[in-house]
């Protein structure tokens, strides 16, 4: 495999500057490749641009709760989230695990316990994406864990809200899925613009094919999988 030659992404999604430049610069020399954020918005919007194949995860986050970030992630990805938070409470904690992040880590820690964490977590991730099925969709082929896409068993490049949109679809067989549903799983809200899905829908019909998008009027989009 090749991930074992490539140095792992970890993004830490962190505000406080100074413990954000320590973590990136422990990762570094841990071997890893760090990408930082500094707010919840910033964190989601690297995890989809880098596809990271480990997420650090501070609670205290200047414009959302840490909680909901993870709750986004998890709709769309098993990538291995350790939550990183000065609350102690083991109220917070146990919601954090139950939303699904994979591990915790109390502040202040060690740099030792840390990468201890990141190591476990990664080894975590590794085994979800060897255990992650592909999902067959006529000539298409989607890697959950990996996040890949193939038609015809050549690879096919998609941006990130592209593969998101076409995932959501996959993930829900040939079942019609609403403007809303969708909006709400690729743009964060069901308010967001309908005509991004029209604009969306359309690069991926140029790319994977014009039958495989059925629009169901009024309602959504179903993929036409027989
Ligand atoms: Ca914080």
């Amino acid at each position: 495999m090749t991930e074992a030659a490539d140095p792992a992404t970890v993004l830490v999604v962190e505000d406080d500057r100074s413990l954000s430049a320590a973590l990136a610069a422990t990762l570094k020399a841990a071997g890893y490749r760090p990408v930082s954020a500094g707010s919840a918005a910033e964190g989601l919007r690297w995890f989809a641009h880098y596809a990271p194949d480990l997420v650090l995860l501070d609670l205290g986050l200047p414009d959302r709760d840490g909680l909901s970030v993870i709750r986004e992630i998890r709709q769309r990805s098993p990538t291995p989230i350790v939550v990183l938070s000065a609350r102690n409470a083991e109220a917070a904690k146990v919601e954090a695990l139950d939303l699904g992040a994979d591990d915790y880590v109390a502040k202040p820690f060690g740099v030792e316990e840390l990468l201890a964490r990141v190591r476990a977590g990664l080894r975590h991730g590794v085994q979800v994406r060897g255990s992650t099925p592909a999902v067959r969709v006529g000539d298409v082929e989607i890697d959950l864990g990996l996040r890949t896409v193939k038609r015809r068993g050549e690879p096919v490049k998609l941006t990130p809200k592209e593969y998101d949109v076409l995932c959501e679809l996959a993930l829900n067989g040939g079942r019609a899925v609403s403007h809303g549903q969708l909006l709400r799983a690729v743009w964060g809200s069901e308010k967001a613009d309908v005509q991004y899905l029209r604009v969306y829908v359309g690069y991926l019909r140029h790319k994977l094919g014009e039958t495989l998008f059925e629009s169901v009027p009024r309602v959504g989009y179903r993929l036409v999988i027989d």
